[in-house]
C-alpha cells in the first residue's frame, strides 16, 4: 500500500511513517517544515531497509500540483499537517487558522476527487472548556469568547470535523476522524509549549520548572507508540469510517505533580516556579483545567487500548531529551 502522510516530518507523523515502513508499505511524506523537522525523518531517508519505499517532499499542502500528484498515486491519506502547540497557535493565530481550515478543505476535496480513504487528525481541544471526565465523543463542545485565541484553534478543528463528516455523509468519502489527547514521546520538542519535553529539558539543565497557574490543572498523557498503533488499527477497521474517535491515555495527573515526578526522575536540583497565566501568556489566554478522555469507542471499534504508563513515557522522554542535549553540547564544543 502507498500511504501519504501530510505533516509526516512532525512528531506523530514521523513515528507513523516509520511504523508503516516497518509494516512493508511505501510512505510518501509532504511537510513544509514549519514545525516538522528533517531530523525526524533523516533516519528513514538513509536506512537501506527502507530504500525505495520512503519519499519526502518539502512543500506545503497548498501547492496544488504537488498535492494532486501525491493524492493521485497513494491509496491512503493521513492528514496530520496542522498548526500544533498552544504557544505556536497563540503566536501565529491567522496562519494557524488558514492551515487548519483551508488545508483540510483541500485535502478532503482531493481525497473525494480520487476516492481515497483519509484520516483527519483532530484534537481534544475541540471539547473546549469542559471539565467533566471522561470526555466522550458524543459530548458537547463549549468555548470561551472569540477574543481568546485559544478557542480559534478548537473552533477550526471542529469545523474540520464537520467538513470531513459532511464529505462522508453526502459523498460517501471513507474518512476516519481522531481526536488526539496530549501525545508525548521521543522526538517531541518543547519549543511550541508542550509541557513534558519542556519540563524535562528544564530539569536536565538545572533550570527552574515553569508550571503555569497553580499547577492543579490536569491531563492524561499518551505515548506516541500507542497513538501510532491506534491509528494503524483504526485505519484497518471499516466500521471506523465516518466516526470520531478519541485517542488518549487514562492516567490523570496534575501538572504540579508531573513537575515533581520529573524532578525526582531526573535527580535534578531544579525548583518549581508557579507562573500566573497572564505572565506566561497574555490576559487573553484561557487554560483547560482538566482533560481526560473516554477510550471506550477506540476499544470497541478496534479492541485496542492505550497501555503505556506515565512512568514509562517519562523515562522515554528523559532518555531522548538527555541524548538530544548531549548532542547539542558536543556540537557546540
Ligand atoms: N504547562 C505548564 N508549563 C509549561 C507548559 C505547559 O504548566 O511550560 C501547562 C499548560 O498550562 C497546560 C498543561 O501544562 O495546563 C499542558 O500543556 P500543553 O501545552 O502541553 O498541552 P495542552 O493540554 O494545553 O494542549
Amino acid at each position: 500500500m502507498k500511504v501519504l502522510i501530510t505533516g509526516g516530518a512532525g512528531f506523530i507523523g514521523s513515528h507513523l511513517a516509520e511504523r508503516y515502513l516497518e509494516l512493508g508499505h511505501k510512505v510518501y511524506v509532504i511537510d513544509d517544515l514549519s514545525t516538522g523537522r528533517t531530523e525526524n525523518i533523516s533516519h528513514l531517508q538513509q536506512s537501506e531497509k527502507y530504500d525505495g519505499r520512503f519519499f519526502f517532499t518539502h512543500d506545503t499542502i497548498f501547492n496544488d500540483k504537488v498535492l494532486l500528484d501525491l493524492v493521485g498515486i497513494c491509496d491512503l491519506v493521513v492528514h496530520l499537517a496542522a498548526a500544533v502547540g498552544v504557544e505556536y497557535i497563540l503566536n501565529n493565530p491567522l496562519s494557524s487558522l488558514k492551515t487548519n481550515i483551508g488545508g483540510t478543505e483541500k485535502i478532503l476535496e482531493l481525497c473525494h476527487r480520487f476516492q481515497k480513504k483519509v484520516l483527519l487528525a483532530s484534537t481534544s481541544e475541540v471539547y473546549g472548556n469542559q471539565t467533566h471526565a471522561p470526555l466522550k465523543e458524543t459530548d458537547g463542545c463549549t468555548y470561551g469568547p472569540s477574543t481568546k485565541a485559544r478557542w480559534s484553534y478548537a473552533a477550526s478543528k471542529l469545523l474540520d470535523e464537520f467538513m470531513a463528516l459532511g464529505y462522508h455523509r453526502t459523498e460517501g468519502l471513507p474518512v476516519v476522524i481522531v481526536r488526539f489527547f496530549n501525545t508525548v514521546g521521543p522526538k517531541q520538542t518543547g519549543r511550541y509549549g508542550m509541557v513534558i519535553p519542556r519540563l524535562v529539558d528544564q530539569a536536565l539543565k538545572g533550570e527552574t520548572l515553569t508550571v503555569y497557574g497553580d499547577g492543579s490543572q490536569s491531563r492524561t498523557f499518551t505515548h506516541v507508540k500507542d497513538v501510532v498503533e491506534a491509528l494503524v488499527q483504526l485505519l484497518e477497521t471499516p466500521e471506523a469510517e465516518g466516526e470520531v474517535v478519541n485517542i488518549g491515555g487514562v492516567e490523570e495527573t496534575s501538572i504540579l505533580n508531573l513537575a515533581q515526578r520529573i524532578i525526582k526522575k531526573t535527580d535534578s536540583k531544579s525548583k518549581i516556579n508557579l507562573i500566573p497565566y497572564d505572565v506566561a501568556f497574555s490576559k487573553d489566554f484561557e487554560d483547560m483545567q482538566r482533560r481526560v478522555p473516554s477510550t471506550e469507542k477506540l476499544n470497541s471499534l478496534t479492541g485496542f487500548r492505550t497501555s503505556i504508563k506515565l512512568d514509562e513515557i517519562l523515562n522515554d522522554v528523559i532518555e531522548d531529551r538527555r541524548s538530544n542535549l548531549s548532542r547539542k553540547l558536543k556540537d557546540q564544543a
